[in-house]
């Protein structure tokens, strides 16, 4: 009964419970989606320019940064130059002592780097809690610190802040020659967490980014489904709406 019982659970963890892993996948051009599986999934994106690769969000720990970077080496073996932090939560930041310890530069905007001072040992207390075996990691501040939206690879990866949304500070990247925009924590397919979201702000950050008719054809969002079309944000702001209306 005992061996029947333990061949049972063995079972149900090889069907129902697949490690959490980091994966890439090609979408367009430079453009790679990284998949991070660890605690709640994020997405993050490669992008491999001529001479070498920026990432855009560090993944949320030294150790699935790690695992990135081996995946990054199964398609180039340029050198990893720099990690965009677009926000200063850690799914966005938390392996940056990573890739700085590879040579990488961390890149990010002022404001982040302000929240990253001011958030990061509550947040990593937060994160503890949540998540058990989170580590501590600790407080990693930008080497490269642009005072607002700013190009890498001349041009090719641009950073746009357009106001404050799920976190004050996050950014959207938008990759021109091939037409995505990497939406960060911001655009996605559910609200998600908005402990550290301004709601009233919201919307008009995303009507904001509608103006600048950037012409993107596909989005990636932050967390769960990765890749979308274009009516991302309005099906978000929509939800927006639903969630302020009365009765909610
Ligand atoms: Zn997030």
């Amino acid at each position: 009964m005992k061996a029947y019982s333990i061949a049972g659970l063995l079972g149900l963890c090889a069907v129902g419970a697949a490690a959490p892993g980091v994966t890439l996948q090609h979408v367009r051009g430079g453009v790679y989606l990284a998949v991070d599986t660890f605690y709640v999934q994020e997405n993050s994106v490669v992008y491999v320019g001529p001479k070498h690769v920026t990432v855009v969000g560090a993944t949320w720990t030294p150790e699935t940064a790690k695992l990135l970077v081996s995946e990054i080496r199964k398609v180039t073996s340029k050198p990893v130059g720099e990690v965009i932090v677009p926000d200063y939560h850690a799914d966005r930041s938390g392996g940056s002592p990573y890739f700085r310890s590879i040579g990488a530069k961390v890149v990010s905007r002022r404001q982040t780097v302000e929240l990253l001072r001011e958030r990061w040992a509550e947040h990593m207390k937060e994160l503890q809690k949540a998540y058990v075996g989170y580590p501590a990691i600790p407080l990693t501040l930008p080497d490269i610190v642009h005072e607002g939206d700013f190009e890498l690879q001349g041009g090719k990866v641009r950073a746009i802040y357009t106001g404050p949304a799920h976190t004050p500070d996050g950014v959207f990247v938008f990759f021109p020659e091939e037409r995505i925009l990497y939406g960060n924590c911001i655009l996605k397919e559910r609200l998600g967490n908005l402990d550290s979201a301004d709601v009233a702000e919201y919307p008009k950050t995303l009507e904001k980014l509608k103006a600048k008719k950037l012409g993107y054809t596909t989005i990636i969002a932050g967390h769960f489904t990765p890749l979308h079309g274009p009516d991302l944000v309005e099906k978000f702001l929509q939800m927006l709406e639903a969630h302020g209306r009365p009765g909610q």
